[in-house]
This record gives structure tokens, C-alpha cells and sequence, in this order.
């Protein structure tokens, strides 16, 4: 393998990866659980809306919701049963907050729907035929994110480079390392399908230089295949390498403009696992229905990675691990970085669950309390966003959300960086998570306020425009009447006149007469 020339982000920690124990297993599978339940919301974007209703009986693959908008994604039932419910149910989020589900009691036959026609030979299919497939089979991005990939497909022309990143996100993940290693061609087919609803020709698929076995998995797939377009690049393994940003910055040495996009200088970013689930859609008519799951910690006796079905309770995860250890302590989804905890093992895998960690006390310690900042600059040194995470702290606290926009809040990626390095112990990234929807939350109001305006403003116009249009309506009934009266007297003279001028003659024939009489004598 030729290597070719890295570059290096801005800050960034060196991190125990912690996959020791996981990626040593083989993929294992999950059983149908007896209830599923669905999230209309398992990514970024509109939720979706149900097209089934309870009591209706539904294929595994059968769509179950369509997307809600342009950015959205559908859903389809991961096993076949009976749609029981669709109401509100706990589901993974950091808000903790409930929200719509779709929830389906299953029959055990895992009966398949047949809606959607396999290709094999995609090579047929135009760029937006593969973009409509995408769409239908509900593919979101599987590194986390869960952006609609049908969209981001959609988003740029002229691009020079398909990036698949294999470098996973932060430490505890080994779900994208185990995928490479054992199923590389999926990976790989996935890629050919992307070059092609791209119409591009270049792929790259970075690897972190850990993991070996992945590396060669791939391109011992790629050389079996003969594929020339797509190539391995082995990248350092830093965190937070797996941000587009970082790893577009790693590959290119290009940077992504702040508020700006990767296609905006001509790259597109996709997950490997993303990859493999376009490949399954297209040439296998398959939709998202699952994915793989790191389970891991210290907490559970056999950590390793599932492939799960989407709705399935976290707790059977947990049980095909071997169950709870003894010390096992609280539950996160995602990785040690940027994880959030979960309330409870019911909740269900969701398209975004790359990783359940099932922590014991001893591995993650508690936050010490927190201190006053000392002004000491570290967080700035360590973020690859090149932020100043100080001042966001300090504009964040006292609520001055004007500010935040002016250090370009919006482009920290909360990968808690600052949070490591603080010697004060300091929840930074919370307080950014917190601003941020402070501001959307503003931003959302102030949308609000405008709309009614422009509401208001243009029913006031209409009501101006009615009474105008009856004023003017009125007048020219009042024209047309006046006119009409007009007329009216004009023929009445006439009439009169015409009248008159009869009497006359009339008068004028009796005298000619009386006069005639006279004249004979009679
Ligand atoms: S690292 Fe912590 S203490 Fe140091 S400047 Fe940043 S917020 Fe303040
Ligand atoms: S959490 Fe945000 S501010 Fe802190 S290091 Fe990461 S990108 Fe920078």
C-alpha cells in the first residue's frame, strides 16, 4: 500500500481506545425481541409520519412511516407482527424527553416484505434512481450523526473525492473495525454504489493505523475485486480523527469554511457502515432495519458487537453479552467522549446506536467539583475546532448569546476535548450543548414572530386590497347609474321633443283644415 502525504488537525487528544475486549469477538446477533419499539425520530431532520395504524398487521422491511420532509427519513419494521400502539415512549436522547413510537408485537415468523426490487447490476441505474433507492430503504448516516444519506447524496455537484470513514469516533467504538474486518466487501460495493450516484471516480477509505487487520481485510477485498478507484489510507489514530472536518483536514490538509459544508470544496464524507447498508438497499432491495452495536464497559460480562434490529430493547443486548457484571453502575449511549447516559435498559437501538457502554464505577469516575477558570488557555491549545473555549464558557454562563455567535459556537463539535484538559473541571461542553439550543430555541422564536408578522402584514394588505377593490366597485355603480339617469332624461327630451313636434303638425293640419272649409263654402 502507498501512502500518501497526511496532515495533521489542531489539537486533539491521544486516547486510550479501550476496545480490547469487544473487537477480539466475532459479530453476534441479536434475537427478535417480542416487542419492538420505533422512534418516528432516529435521525436529523423532520420526523417521520406513520403510514400504518394500530391493529394492522406488518412485514419485516414493510415501510412503517414515511419521511416527514425533504430532510427526513422512513421507517420500516424490523421484524413482521402487529402494529400495537403508536404513542409516546422513552427513547435514547439526551433530553430524556419521550416521543413517538411506533410499537409492533412480533409473531416470531420475521415474515419478509418483497417491496422493494433487488439490482445487482446497479451499473444500469442512473445517479438519481440510486438516490431515490437510498431514500426509500430509510439510510441515514451510521457513524452517529443519522443525516439522511439520499440528501447528502443530493448536496453538491463537481466533487473530487467520496471519503469513507473508518476512523471510529471516539474510545469504547469498534463497530465500523469489526464491520471492515469481516464483511469488507459490503464496505467496498457500498463504495462502487456511491462513486456511481455521485459520477465520481475516486474513493478513499481512511483507517486508523491501530487496526491492522482492517486495513488488510480491505485491501485484500479491493485487490480480489480489482477495484482501482477506491484506496485504503491508514490515519493516525487521534480523536477526534473521526469528524468529517478533522479527517477531510488529515487526508486533503484542506479546511471546511466555518458554517460551511465538506462538498463546498468538493468532498463527501460517509460512514463505512453507511456504506454497507446503501449496498444492501440497492443491490438487495433490503432497507435499514439494523445495524451493528459496540456493547461494551466493564459493567457487562462479554462485551463484544451485534448486529440488532432497529426497536430492539437495549436490555437484550445486554443479556446476548452475558449480562450485568457486579459493578456494572450507569448506562451510556455512545462512546466515553460524547455519550449520553440512559435512564433505562428498555430503551430501544435506534439508527443512531453505535455503541452501548454498560460503565462500572470504577471505569468512568465522577466529575470532582468544579472550580473557577484560571484563565490558563489549555482548552484552546487541545480543540480541533481552533475555538476559544474559555470565552464560550464565560459568554455561555452569563447568557449572553450574541457573543456565542461571534466565537463560533455553532462549529465546536462537542467532542469534550476542553473537558479533559480543564484543570478546573469544568462542564464546558454542557454549557455549549446548553447554548446551542438556547439559540436554536431563539432562532425558532424569532422565526415565530416573523411569520405572524408577515401574517399580519399580509392579511392587513388583502383587507386594504378588498376595500379598495369595493371602493372602486361602488364607483363605477355610481358612474353606471348617473350615466343611466343621464340617458334616461336625454330620451325623455327626445320623446318630448318628438311629441311636441306631433302637436304642432297636428295643430298645423286642423288650421290647414278649417281654413280649406272655409275656403269651399261648406
Ligand atoms: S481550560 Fe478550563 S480553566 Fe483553563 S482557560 Fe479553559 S475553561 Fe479556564
Ligand atoms: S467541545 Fe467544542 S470547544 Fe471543546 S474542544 Fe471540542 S470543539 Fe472545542
Amino acid at each position: 500500500m502507498s501512502q500518501p502525504q497526511l496532515w495533521r488537525f489542531h489539537g486533539g487528544l491521544k486516547l486510550d481506545p479501550r476496545t480490547a475486549g469487544p473487537a477480539g469477538e466475532p459479530i453476534g446477533l441479536v434475537p427478535v425481541p417480542k416487542r419492538l419499539v420505533l422512534p418516528l425520530s432516529q435521525h436529523v431532520g423532520q420526523p417521520a409520519e406513520p403510514v400504518v395504524s394500530p391493529g394492522e398487521r406488518v412485514l419485516k422491511g414493510q415501510p412503517i412511516a414515511r419521511p416527514g420532509g425533504y430532510i427526513g427519513a422512513k421507517v420500516h419494521a424490523s421484524s413482521s407482527g402487529t402494529v400495537v400502539e403508536i404513542a409516546d415512549h422513552a427513547v435514547p436522547h439526551p433530553s430524556g424527553l419521550a416521543a413517538p413510537c411506533i410499537v409492533i408485537e412480533t409473531d416470531g415468523l420475521d415474515e419478509a416484505w418483497s417491496g422493494y426490487e433487488p439490482v445487482p447490476e446497479f451499473a444500469s441505474l442512473s445517479a438519481a434512481d440510486l438516490r431515490a433507492r437510498v431514500r426509500a430503504a430509510g439510510v441515514v448516516g451510521l457513524g452517529g450523526a443519522a443525516f439522511p444519506t439520499a440528501v447528502k447524496l443530493g448536496a453538491g455537484s463537481g466533487l473530487k473525492l467520496l471519503i469513507l470513514n473508518g476512523a471510529e469516533c471516539e474510545p469504547y467504538i469498534c463497530c465500523d473495525e469489526l464491520l471492515l474486518r469481516e464483511r469488507p466487501e459490503s464496505v467496498l460495493t457500498g463504495a462502487q454504489v456511491l462513486l456511481q450516484a455521485l459520477e465520481i471516480d475516486r474513493c478513499c477509505i481512511a483507517v486508523e493505523d491501530d487496526k491492522p487487520r482492517a486495513r488488510e481485510a480491505l485491501e485484500n477485498a479491493i485487490a480480489a475485486m480489482g477495484e482501482s478507484r477506491i484506496e485504503v489510507v491508514a490515519v493516525p489514530a487521534i480523536y477526534p480523527e473521526g469528524g468529517e472536518r478533522q479527517l477531510i483536514k488529515v487526508l486533503t490538509g484542506e479546511e471546511v469554511p466555518a458554517r460551511g459544508v465538506p462538498p463546498d470544496i468538493g468532498y463527501l464524507c460517509q460512514n463505512v457502515g453507511t456504506a454497507a447498508a446503501v449496498a444492501r438497499a440497492v443491490l438487495h432491495g433490503e432497507p435499514l432495519i439494523s445495524r451493528i452495536v459496540t456493547v461494551t464497559g466493564g459493567g457487562v460480562v462479554r462485551p463484544r458487537n451485534l448486529e440488532v434490529r432497529l426497536g430492539t430493547p437495549m436490555a437484550d443486548l445486554v443479556q446476548a453479552c452475558g449480562g450485568y457484571t457486579e459493578g456494572a453502575d450507569h448506562l451510556l449511549m455512545g462512546g466515553a467522549m460524547m455519550g449520553f447516559p440512559l435512564a433505562e435498559d428498555s430503551l430501544p437501538v435506534i439508527k443512531a446506536t453505535n455503541c452501548v457502554v454498560v460503565a462500572s464505577r470504577e471505569e468512568i469516575r465522577p466529575r470532582q467539583p468544579a472550580m473557577p477558570c484560571i484563565r490558563c488557555g489549555e482548552g484552546a491549545e487541545i480543540c480541533p475546532a481552533q475555538l476559544l473555549p474559555q470565552q464560550l464558557y464565560w459568554h455561555a454562563r452569563a447568557g449572553e448569546l450574541d457573543q456565542l455567535d461571534e466565537f463560533h459556537l455553532f462549529d465546536c463539535i462537542e467532542c469534550g476535548c476542553c473537558d479533559v484538559v480543564c484543570p478546573s473541571q469544568l462542564p464546558l461542553t454542557q454549557y455549549f450543548r446548553y447554548a446551542k439550543t438556547e439559540l436554536w430555541a431563539r432562532d425558532r422564536d424569532r422565526i415565530r414572530s416573523d411569520l405572524a408578522r408577515e401574517r399580519f402584514e399580509a392579511r392587513q394588505e388583502r383587507l386594504e386590497a378588498e376595500q379598495a377593490a369595493r371602493k372602486r366597485r361602488l364607483e363605477e355603480k355610481t358612474r353606471a347609474a348617473e350615466k343611466t339617469r343621464g340617458d334616461e332624461a336625454a330620451r325623455k327630451a327626445l320623446i318630448d321633443d318628438a311629441l311636441e313636434r306631433v302637436q304642432a303638425r297636428r295643430a298645423r293640419d286642423e288650421d290647414a283644415e278649417g281654413n280649406d272649409d272655409a275656403g269651399s263654402g261648406r
